[in-house]
């Protein structure tokens, strides 16, 4: 009784939703319904205070477009379903929540950090803007196991090197254990929202999202059950499973995790719990939570070289001399090179919005060495086309394979595109599955068919050149002039 009269007194409190579209473990949420006061959820679409900054957030790209429209309903039904609402508004964030804020009398507003620097130079705006107005303001760490600020070198700059961080991470400990979702939540009524239809989220003509809607169901739910389903049935042997595309191996909890349907401390505790209750599966969890560090990794990362898209990790890659090759590249990217393996994952890639993560590394690898095209061009792709693109783990995946990053592969080490198909993809599932004009070839001869004779080919009703294409670039070839294009950088280093 005494709780409701607090209840109908308070004034409302905003929740700003950014990357962090869940309920749970939602510390900013959390905070405003335990204090019983009204709760707006809002997301805002800003375009205009990122493009108008220097080191602006990158404008998502069409495949991330396609999972934010999506996300947003989801999150919305959960908010509805406890009686919560979320407000859908366009503009820069500073002024939008200022307007609401003062259209409907707030006493604060919640919202979780993000460790980015235009995210946070946002976020500072609104502070400010807020705090004119005389509005609390308060922000919650939510996005990862460790604030950036936490782990630092003697000179106070991020570490570079993954081993030494991660060791540093978990000597931490573990992180804060997960909040629960609010169970009920006072709702404000007669606030105006958006319709996410009119956001333009989702491509019409063409309509190219029908593969992204045949492989994946974004949202909180769909998040959690993706990873009780991968801790139940999949994590034994993922140590080995990771590396072969043709298995349902991995969590594919990527894209969840880049909008934060489920945060790293949820999957860190999900998966403490397993190895506990199991204790033979305790190497292949760590193993997993090892690559829940690699995103950490590269998040610390960003928050050290908030242009690590644009720039070289190491300076020396700033005189390499990338070739511009138009027609290579729409080879690659249609995923007609003439090695199976790599144009298997483009095809993944343009169908599902993902790409296995061995497969990324084989396919980027051949962009920047067989072909010698910049790794910009290549980050710029996967940016538009995969669900997971993050604005940390892409560009330093793509620099560690390029060679250009932080603990970096070595620049000389090429990947062989048939040795890789061969020794990952031993019986063909994965090619056979993307590149369904090769299924009939013998697995001997399925990850180089230009070594198939005339025969061989036709009776697997293959036409070199026709049905499939040559190569676009000799193997050997291809990696002596990377040597030799990478000896050039040296030699002025
Ligand atoms: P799991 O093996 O189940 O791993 C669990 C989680 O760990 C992943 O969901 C992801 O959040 C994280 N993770 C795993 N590997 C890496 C890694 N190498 N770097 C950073 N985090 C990792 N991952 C993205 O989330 N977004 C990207 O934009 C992205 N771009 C990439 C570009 C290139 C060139 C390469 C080589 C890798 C890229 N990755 C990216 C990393 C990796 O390929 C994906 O995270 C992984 O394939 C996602 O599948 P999963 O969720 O089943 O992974």
């Amino acid at each position: 009784m005494v709780r409701s009269v607090r209840v109908a007194r308070a004034r409302p409190v905003i929740v700003w939703f950014r990357d962090d579209l869940r309920l749970s473990d939602h510390p900013a949420l959390h905070e405003a319904a335990s204090r019983g006061a009204p709760v707006v959820g809002l997301f805002i679409r800003d375009e205009a205070s990122s493009a108008l900054r220097p080191r602006a957030a990158r404008p998502l790209g069409g495949a991330t477009r396609w999972w934010l429209a999506q996300s947003l309903r989801a999150l919305r039904k959960s908010l509805e379903a406890i009686g919560g609402t979320l407000v859908l508004r366009t503009g820069p964030a500073a002024s939008v929540i200022a307007t609401l804020a003062r259209d409907i009398h707030v006493g604060a507003v919640f919202w979780n950090d993000i460790a980015q620097a235009p995210h946070q130079a946002i976020a500072a705006d609104v502070e400010s803007a807020l705090a004119s107005d005389g509005i609390d303001s308060q922000i919650f760490p939510g996005d990862l196991l460790v604030e950036p600020r936490a782990i630092r070198n003697k000179d106070n700059r991020g570490l570079r090197v993954f081993t030494p961080f991660w060791r540093r991470v978990q000597a931490l400990g573990d992180p804060p254990k997960p909040l629960p979702a609010p169970k009920k939540l006072t709702p404000v009524s007669g606030v105006a929202s958006e319709p996410v239809d009119d956001w333009d989220l989702e491509p019409t003509r063409p309509d190219w999202a029908g593969g992204l809607r045949d492989t994946w169901t974004p949202g909180e739910a769909a998040a959690q059950t993706r990873l009780k389903a991968f801790l139940d049935e999949n994590i034994s042997g993922y140590s080995d499973d990771r590396d072969r595309p043709g298995r349902d191996g991995t969590s594919r909890l990527s894209p969840h995790l880049r909008f934060g349907e489920i945060s790293p401390r949820q999957v860190w505790y999900a998966a403490r719990f397993a190895a506990a209750e199991q204790p033979r599966l305790a190497g292949d969890i760590d193993k997993f939570l090892s690559e829940l560090g690699w995103r950490e990794f590269c998040r610390h990362l960003l928050f050290d070289v908030p242009d690590m898209a644009d720039r070289n990790l190491q300076a020396q890659f700033d005189a390499f001399p990338w070739k511009r090759d138009a027609r290579a590249f729409k080879a690659w990217q249609r995923g007609l090179t003439g090695y199976p393996i790599v144009d298997a994952g483009m095809r993944e890639l343009w169908h599902s919005g993902v790409m296995h993560n061995r497969v990324r590394m084989v396919v980027a690898s051949f962009l920047v060495k067989h072909l010698l095209i910049d790794w910009r061009a290549g980050e710029q792709w996967f940016w538009d086309t995969l669900v997971d693109a993050d604005a940390g783990s892409n560009p330093a995946n793509w620099q560690w394979v390029a060679g250009s990053g932080a603990d970096a592969a070595p620049y000389f080490r090429v990947f062989n595109p048939i040795l890789q198909g061969e020794k990952f993809d031993p019986e063909g599932a994965y090619v056979r599955r993307w590149v369904p004009e090769l299924a009939q070839l013998p697995n001997d001869l399925l990850h180089q068919p230009w070594t198939a004779t005339p025969i061989e080919l036709a009776s697997a009703g293959v036409e070199l050149g026709k049905t499939y294409p040559q190569p676009i670039v000799d193997h050997k070839q291809g990696r002596e002039r990377a040597l030799a294009a990478y000896a050039k950088i040296r030699r002025k280093d």
